[in-house]
């Protein structure tokens, strides 16, 4: 039976790549009564895609980020500025750190990765994830330069890990102090995702050589050992250990095991999206490519159950949210759209001012052009929801 009061709430776990753009489409689900509110500890949202520049001086925090808060407002989204802490799935609530539990009909958890830190890490040290800590981290290299008069006395900056991450915090701090600061990346092995593509990794070596980085290959160090006044740590990432409190059966990388629907296993209200879920059908890189490639799938899925959960039976809402969304469901989906990983994908590497590198299978760009074109899609991502 049809109870067209019935509204569904909608919560929103973080607000990440995937639940901007929910913020941003709001209205398809608040114009058919359903509630949205979305958990964020912060109002704005560091767009990894740009974070690397903002150690370059090359961008502001403001252009760097999507205003969460204020897309919430805009809107009509509810917006909790809390930390989430875990989930009680029978109880279909999640717990906050200051907040009451948040009762929800339909969940979606969009947290992201975190960088491990050492134990013992220390202030002078920030990690790559989450891409926030590179707010703080840029700040810090502004004022030790304001500090350091003498070039005499360098600004020295270790980056710990050599992956896409490590080099370009590494040549984005490298331009930022030019002669007035030392860089040295220390790492098992130099961008080991590139020996398949060897132009690209020639034009790498090259730029770092170029910005004089120092690279300490072969090794694996103790980021607390380090003799630096800034320690950047870029070892890869690793879902949030929030998720542990998440009272459901993980991945074994420790992230939400989702189906193709990106629903979380076992749990039928549960959608997980981005670097905090591990899809099932096949194994993702955990890039903000995919998590923008989700976007669609997720919109369509939270409206769907919604509805469904508003219906009895549900099925009957097919062809309504279908015709809102543009995305045909079949009947034997209970009208949820599956998530295709399809296709290869455009990577690319911020190194420092007027200096790039974007690839895609064997076509390759390279300097000031690449830096320009990859500098062009991020700004047109963040204006979308500006
Ligand atoms: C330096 C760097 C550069 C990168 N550049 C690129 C690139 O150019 N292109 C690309 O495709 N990928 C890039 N990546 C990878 C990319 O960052 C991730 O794959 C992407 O951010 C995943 O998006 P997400 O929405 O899952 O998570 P995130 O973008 O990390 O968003 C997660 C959100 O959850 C919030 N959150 C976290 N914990 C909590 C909590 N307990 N409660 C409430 N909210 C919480 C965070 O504040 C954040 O807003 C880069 C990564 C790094 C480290």
């Amino acid at each position: 039976m049809s109870d067209p009061n019935r509204k569904a709430r909608i919560v929103l776990a973080g607000a990440g790549h995937c639940h901007a753009e929910v913020l941003r489409r709001s209205k398809l689900f608040t114009s058919r009564g359903h509630s949205v509110t979305v958990i964020s500890p912060d109002l704005d949202h560091v767009y990894s895609g740009m974070a690397p520049g903002l150690l370059a001086g090359s961008w502001s925090r403001r252009d760097a980020s999507l205003p969460v808060a204020e897309l919430a407002r805009r809107g009509g989204v509810e917006f909790i500025q809390d930390r989430v802490t875990g989930l009680d799935p029978a109880g279909k609530a999640i717990r906050c750190r200051d907040h009451s539990p948040i009762r929800y009909d339909v969940l979606s958890v969009n947290l992201g990765s975190e960088t491990t830190l050492p134990a013992s890490s220390e202030t002078r040290m920030w990690p790559s994830k989450p891409v926030r800590s590179l707010v703080d981290a840029a700040a810090r290299l502004e004022s030790l330069l304001r500090e350091r008069t003498s070039g005499a006395d360098p600004v020295e900056v270790a980056v710990v890990g050599g992956g896409f991450s490590g080099i370009e915090l590494a040549a984005n701090a490298a331009s930022f102090l030019g002669d007035r600061g030392v860089v040295t990346i220390y790492t098992r092995a130099l961008a080991p995702s590139l020996t398949d593509h060897p132009p690209c990794m020639r034009y790498v070596r090259r730029a770092l050589d170029r910005l004089g980085i120092r690279v300490r290959e072969g090794v694996r160090v103790d980021p607390t050992t380090l003799v630096a006044d800034v320690v950047l740590v870029a070892t890869g990432i690793t879902p949030p250990a929030v998720l542990r409190e998440f009272n459901v059966p993980l991945a074994p990388d420790g992230a939400l095991p989702v189906d193709r629907f990106l629903r979380v296993s076992g749990e039928e209200d549960v959608f997980a999206v981005g670097d905090c879920a591990t899809f099932l059908p096949v194994p993702l890189p955990r890039v903000g490519v995919f998590a923008v490639r989700q976007q669609p799938v997720l919109i369509h899925n939270l409206l769907a159950r919604a509805e469904a959960l508003r219906e009895a039976g549900g099925l009957e809402n097919n062809d309504t949210v279908s015709s809102l969304t543009g995305h045909q469901a079949s009947h034997s989906d209970h009208g949820l759209i599956s998530f295709q990983a399809t296709g290869p994908y455009l990577r690319g590497m911020n190194l420092g001012p007027r200096r790039g590198l974007l690839f895609r299978g064997r076509w390759v760009l390279t300097g000031a052009p690449a830096w320009h074109l990859k500098a062009l899609i991020d700004r047109g991502f963040i204006r979308r929801y500006r």
